[in-house]
């Protein structure tokens, strides 16, 4: 799928969904075979004659959306286009399509909890949000250039001890660390790293700069979507942007995010 206008008819989607729901075990109430008609919202138990929808038995319930369009919906989000491109196609309101963005957000698996590895990572911290609005927010951020894994995590302050405990939860000691020259990163070195530090005063950003240019994607991605930086999205956006760098598959195809993320009876 490349565009909007190719998504897969109503049909068609809400077979895939069923199948992925469904074809573990038959129905939930005696496990009894169940009967699919695509002209039919619902799945029919042969044994026990209950309706069953793939809706009210996964995340997808309460929504009055055709499958189709959670799938439009789920590709547009995917492929990050901002409410009003969608606006324009399936004629959902911003309120929708944001509040399906956060649902979507919401079932992405768990970061897995490994360290970054290869030797040479990327750490800075950047602010979101403004501080006259008091919603201002600190983020500190690491990344491995050669494979772009990523480790986000919203900090309270700048305190070494702050960095330091994120440095050590999300980074293997073995790695040569690379920050700006702020002081809570000075004893990096007792901790083992070996430590390069640059001064973006002086205009020495060259050795972060995969993670400076983050920042500005994700800023410019939550202005795209909400026409500013509202902190209180910042936590779901911040594990969006880890899915899509740490797993990029999830991705590609409204299918490969469903086939992950949808929840399945077993
Ligand atoms: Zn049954």
């Amino acid at each position: 799928m490349t565009s909007l206008a190719e998504t897969p008819g109503e049909v068609w989607c809400h077979r895939y969904i069923y199948q992925l729901t469904f074809s573990t075990r038959g129905c939930i109430h005696c496990a009894g075979k169940l009967v699919f008609k695509s002209s039919r919202s619902y799945a029919w138990c042969k044994t026990c004659r209950v309706k069953i929808s793939a809706k009210a038995v996964t995340w997808l319930r309460n929504s009055n959306l055709s499958y189709r369009q959670i799938y439009q919906l789920l590709w547009c989000w995917q492929k990050r286009k901002d409410p009003g491109f969608i606006h324009d196609a399936p004629g959902l309101s911003y309120t929708t399509i944001n509040r399906w963005y956060e649902r979507f957000r919401a079932h992405l698996p768990q970061d897995d909890s490994r360290k970054l590895l290869v030797d040479l990572v990327e750490i800075d911290e950047s602010f979101f949000g403004k501080k006259r609005y008091k919603n201002q927010k600190i983020v500190i951020g690491a990344i491995e250039p050669q494979t772009r894994r990523i480790k986000l995590q919203i900090i309270t302050d700048r305190e070494a001890e702050t960095f330091e405990a994120f440095v050590e939860s999300n980074v293997a000691s073995s790695s040569v660390v690379m920050t700006d020259s702020h002081p809570s990163y000075n004893d990096l070195d007792c901790l083992g790293y070996t430590h390069y530090s640059f001064n973006h005063s002086k205009g020495e950003y060259t050795n972060t700069n995969q993670i400076e240019n983050l920042w500005g994607v994700i800023k410019r991605y939550m202005r795209k979507l909400y026409g500013s930086i509202p902190t209180k999205h910042l936590q779901s956006i911040l594990d969006e942007w880890t899915a899509r760098l740490n797993r990029p598959s999830l991705f590609i195809s409204p299918e490969n995010y469903l086939d992950a993320c949808l929840f399945r009876i077993s």
